[in-house]
């Protein structure tokens, strides 16, 4: 078989499982249920329109057209780096292209040849990649199981010089909480963790401030490598990791999706900083966001679904690839934009609808949304 026939077979044989990907449109008509602008912002132009307002120099720029170790490190990119140590009372933080490239690059730099990993069996696949590139030897707990990841540091913590704990706050498919307590203790008792946590669906979304779990239930500072990305609650782009200052001098040297590429444009590095400044003055759109939230949960708890989700992330698992994408056609006749997550993304069997919420929704429009459950 030639190469092309056999890229086709393979994507006839996805066609066939259900698993087919395409890129589609929003269509215009639709409320927006499977994006991550969790606090409403996108569509804020009041807010939007008050930060160009601000823009003057250097942060008109619309890219930095060098990476930052060359011509790319602007004045705002230090500003907004010190701005989040600040707010997080840590040493430094840095700032990424993507929560992709954190999580890609953060481990590979930091690994040695005495390092363990042990990761949440659901975490992200851009910390699976990050993972597989270090090298290092890893296992997998089950998922938000900390009592089983304490089983296997009682065996391996001592053979290692560090074992890294990598898990999420909120995890991104099912919306549940991972017990920050918990993980702590861990290292608490094992002097060697170096706790990694992804905070991509909790910054912006939990605590007073909004500076996502750990900060609010006050164990941010346990945490070694706090990664906030910038693309979901703060509606911008880019990421960033709180974390110790030989940490981030080590990421500057050897991180290599920091090292070889384009740093961020200054006009969107500008806006994050906008949108992180502010986001103290947000608790009224959090609020809404997680009222919204737990009356979903219930609405599909009280369908005898079991829902684990704690937060603005809520999914409605259905079973088989074909009947969650007739469900999805279901919701998106009666206007909400809401899609099939299927395998792989999810394990084999849990195919689901994943209702990604946003505190633009007005109380009219959600209780729309959960019309649609009760004539189903
Ligand atoms: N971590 C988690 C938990 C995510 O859900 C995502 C994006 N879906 C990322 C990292 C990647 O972040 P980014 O979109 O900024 O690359």
């Amino acid at each position: 078989m030639d190469f092309y026939n056999r890229l086709s077979a393979d994507l006839e044989q996805l066609r066939e499982a259900g698993c087919y990907r395409t890129l589609r449109a929003l269509p215009a008509e639709l409320v927006n249920l499977s994006g991550n602008d969790y606090l409403g912002l996108l569509n804020d132009t009041a807010f939007r329109e008050a930060f160009y307002e601000t823009l003057s120099g250097e942060t008109r720029n619309l890219s930095a057209a060098s990476s930052r170790l060359l011509t790319g490190n602007v004045p705002v990119a230090i500003e907004l780096e010190e701005t989040i140590a600040a707010a997080y009372g840590a040493e430094a933080a840095l700032v990424f292209g993507s929560g992709y490239h954190a999580n890609t690059g953060i481990l590979p730099a930091l690994v040695g040849p005495k390092s363990l990993v042990l990761s949440d069996k659901l975490n992200h696949a851009s910390m699976i990649d990050g993972i597989r590139a270090s090298g290092a030897t890893f296992y997998r707990f089950r998922h938000n199981d900390l009592a089983h990841a304490r089983t296997f540091l009682e065996r391996y913590a001592q053979a290692y010089d560090e074992v890294f704990v990598m898990t999420e706050s909120v995890f991104s498919m099912d919306g549940d909480c991972t017990d920050l307590d918990a993980l702590v203790k861990l290292k608490a008792d094992f002097p060697n963790v170096i706790l990694y946590l992804d905070e991509a669906h909790g910054v912006g979304v939990f605590g007073e401030t909004g500076l996502g779990l750990a900060h609010a239930k006050g164990v941010h500072q346990s945490i070694d490598i706090l990664i906030g990305t910038f693309g979901k609650a703060l509606c911008s782009t880019g990421a960033f990791a709180v974390c110790s200052k030989v940490i981030r001098d080590t990421l500057i040297n050897k991180m290599r999706p920091f090292i070889f590429t384009t740093a961020l444009p200054p006009i969107n590095l500008a806006w994050s900083l906008y949108v992180f400044n502010a986001l103290p003055k947000m608790q009224a759109r959090r609020a809404h966001l997680h009222s919204m939230g737990e009356r979903l949960a219930a609405t599909i708890r009280a369908r005898g679904v079991d829902c684990v989700s704690e937060s603005q992330i809520v999914p409605y698992v259905i079973g088989s690839n074909e009947d969650a994408i007739a469900e999805a056609e279901r919701f998106q006749k009666a206007g909400f934009y809401v899609l099939p997550i299927r395998p792989p993304t999810v394990p084999r069997g849990t195919a689901r609808l994943r209702f990604s919420l946003s505190a633009d929704l007005s109380e009219e429009t959600f209780n729309r949304l959960l019309d649609v459950f009760h004539i189903i």
